[in-house]
């Protein structure tokens, strides 16, 4: 069973919840993928059983088509958030990871084209594997986080957070005008360009920097 975990590994006393993911918050991404900026923020969520831990292999589905790294900023949340304002939103920050938006594009590209949401394509068991994370007081600048993805050694991603569309509370407080956030939630903050297929027995590091570097592989399931 799934547990938050901080940077040291050591468990989190806070309950699991739900993950919930925004789409297209770096330019960079956008053009990759040919899309339109957002009006409002692109949401979507993923259970309680996508949620993984990245110290172990990443899981990818066998015969469903390309399955894409997404590497993003993951906030744990440790208080409720409704209609809540960016003040409150950083105030109920626990701490700040990375996930994987683990992403079955060929699947997704198909639900596009028939209009039919995404959760086949972004939602499957272990789609979301997530770091430990880093308690939010030793986070100096929530807009000045940089991280990466090297896949078989090679920088796959780089990100900044300071690129973002919407800055994390911003996102945080306009998330919660749509749903409630509640104690536990995990909030993927979207990822930059460099979406790629991952493939059985890559090897991957993902790193905030200053903070953690992991390395796993990749399996197929
Ligand atoms: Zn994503």
């Amino acid at each position: 069973m799934y547990r938050h975990l901080d940077n040291l590994e050591l468990p989190i006393d806070l309950p699991v919840g739900k993950v919930v993911c925004v789409g297209r918050n770096y330019l960079d991404h956008i053009k990759e993928m040919n899309a339109q900026v957002s009006e409002q923020a692109l949401l979507f969520m993923k259970p309680v059983t996508a949620l993984t831990h990245m110290y172990n292999p990443v899981k990818i589905p066998a015969n469903k088509g390309e399955c894409h790294n997404e590497i993003e900023i993951a906030v744990l949340i440790k208080d409720r958030l409704c209609n809540a304002d960016e003040d409150a939103a950083e105030a109920a920050i626990w701490g700040v990871g990375l996930g994987l938006d683990l992403t079955l594009r060929d699947v997704q590209k198909t639900l596009k084209e028939q209009g039919q949401p995404w959760e086949r394509a972004k939602a499957f068991d272990a789609s979301c594997p997530v770091s430990g994370f880093v308690p939010a007081s030793q986070i100096t600048d929530f807009q000045d986080i940089r991280f990466s993805l090297q896949v078989n050694n090679d920088v796959r991603q780089q990100g900044h957070s300071k690129d973002m569309m919407r800055r994390i509370c911003a996102l945080l407080a306009e998330i919660s005008e749509a749903f409630t956030l509640e104690c536990g939630d995990i909030v993927l903050t979207g990822t930059p360009r460099g979406v790629a297929a991952l493939a059985h027995g890559d090897s991957i590091e993902a790193a905030l920097d200053g903070h953690f570097s992991i390395q796993t592989n990749v399996v197929t399931v």
